[in-house]
C-alpha cells in the first residue's frame, strides 16, 4: 500500500516509459509531484518545480546511456524516491535521407476541387456553417501531454465544444469532427467540411516543443494556414486571440503550414495552436474555464469578422 502511493507521488508525464525518440542529443522531461515538494532532480541536476507540483527539466542523452533517473526528496517522502526512464533514441540520419525528406512535396487533398467554392457565407441570409476539429483523439493519439499527464486531445475537445456553443449563439451551424474520445484520420477530418458544405474549417490544438527544445522557452499562440483563403480566416482569428491573450502569451502570428487539415483549396481552413501545455503555467491556463470562455469569444469574434469581410 505504502509502496504504490509512493510510486504515484513522483510521476514522469513525458517521455512515456520506453518512448522512442527521433535522433536528439537532449530531451525534455516533464512530470509532477505533490504540491510542496520542491526537490526534483533529473540526472542529478535540479528541475524547475511549479508551486502546484508540475516540473520541467532537460536530460542530456549524449553521455552513453539513455537511461535517465529522476529523484525527489520531500516532506511526504520518507527517503529519496527514484524513477528511471529508458529512452530509445533513433540513430543519426544519413545526409542523403535528410535531403530526401527536405524536398518532399505534398499535394492538395485528393478529394478537393481546384477552386474556392461559392459559400453561403457570402450571402448574409443563409446560416453559415463551421466545422470545428478537436485535434487528436482515441487511445493511441493523445497529442501533447501536460506535466500532470493531461492529454492534449482532451484540452482540444473541451475548448472545441465551448467554441461551438459560442458560434451557435451567434447564428452559426457548427459540426464537430468528433464529440468524444475517438480516433479520426487526418484526411477524414477535412472530408467532414466537404460533406457539410462548410464555409470554414478550424482545427484546435495545444502545442508542445520539439523533443530537444526546452519547454520553458516556448510559450506562444499562432494560427497555421496554407493558402490565401485559409490565411484570411487565420488573420482574423489570430488578431482577436492576440487581443484576448495580450501580455500573457506571446503572439507568433499567422504561419504557413502544409498540413492535411490546412491543405484545402476549396474551404478556408486553419489550425489554431492555443498555447503550450508542456509548461506548468501553460497547463494551468489551458485547463482554466475562464480562459477557455475568453478564447472561445475571441475565436468566434474572428470568424464573425471574417464572415462580414471574407
Ligand atoms: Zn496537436
Amino acid at each position: 500500500m505504502t509502496i504504490s502511493l509512493l510510486i504515484a507521488a513522483l510521476t514522469v508525464a513525458f517521455p512515456r516509459e520506453g518512448a522512442k525518440l527521433p535522433f536528439v542529443e537532449r530531451c525534455y522531461l516533464i512530470g509532477s509531484v505533490p504540491p510542496g515538494i520542491t526537490n526534483v532532480m533529473v540526472q542529478g541536476r535540479p528541475a524547475t518545480v511549479h508551486s502546484l507540483g508540475g516540473w520541467v527539466a532537460m536530460a542530456d542523452l549524449t553521455v552513453g546511456s539513455n537511461s535517465v533517473s529522476v529523484t525527489s526528496v520531500g516532506r511526504s517522502f520518507p527517503s529519496t524516491q527514484e524513477v528511471k526512464r529508458v529512452l530509445y533514441v533513433a540513430p543519426k540520419p544519413s545526409v542523403s535521407s535528410s535531403i530526401a525528406s527536405a524536398v518532399k512535396k505534398y499535394n492538395k487533398l485528393d478529394f478537393a476541387g481546384d477552386e474556392p467554392k461559392q459559400h453561403p457565407v457570402n450571402s448574409k441570409s443563409v446560416m453559415p456553417v463551421a466545422v470545428i476539429d478537436p485535434g487528436h483523439g482515441g487511445p493511441s493519439d493523445m497529442g501533447a501531454v501536460s506535466p500532470h499527464s493531461l492529454p492534449e486531445k482532451d484540452a482540444n475537445l473541451r475548448l472545441s465544444k465551448i467554441v461551438a456553443k459560442e458560434l451557435e449563439k451567434r447564428g452559426w451551424r457548427v459540426v464537430l469532427t468528433r464529440t468524444n474520445d475517438v480516433a479520426i484520420s487526418l484526411f477524414d477530418r477535412p472530408k467532414v467540411a466537404h460533406r457539410e458544405n462548410a464555409d470554414v474549417f478550424v482545427s484546435i490544438h495545444h502545442n508542445a516543443p520539439p523533443f530537444d527544445k526546452d519547454p520553458r522557452e516556448f510559450r506562444y499562440h499562432c494560427v497555421y494556414a496554407w493558402n490565401d483563403i485559409g490565411k484570411s480566416v487565420a488573420a482574423r482569428v489570430n488578431a482577436k486571440m492576440a487581443a484576448a491573450l495580450a501580455e500573457k502569451v506571446k503572439n507568433n502570428g499567422v504561419l504557413h503550414a502544409n498540413y492535411a487539415v490546412t491543405r484545402n483549396p476549396e474551404i478556408p481552413s486553419c489550425l489554431i495552436e492555443i498555447d503550450f501545455i508542456t509548461v506548468p503555467e501553460g497547463e494551468l491556463d489551458s485547463w482554466n474555464r475562464q480562459r477557455q470562455e475568453l478564447l472561445s469569444v475571441a475565436i468566434a469574434d474572428g470568424l464573425d469578422e471574417w464572415r462580414r469581410n471574407p
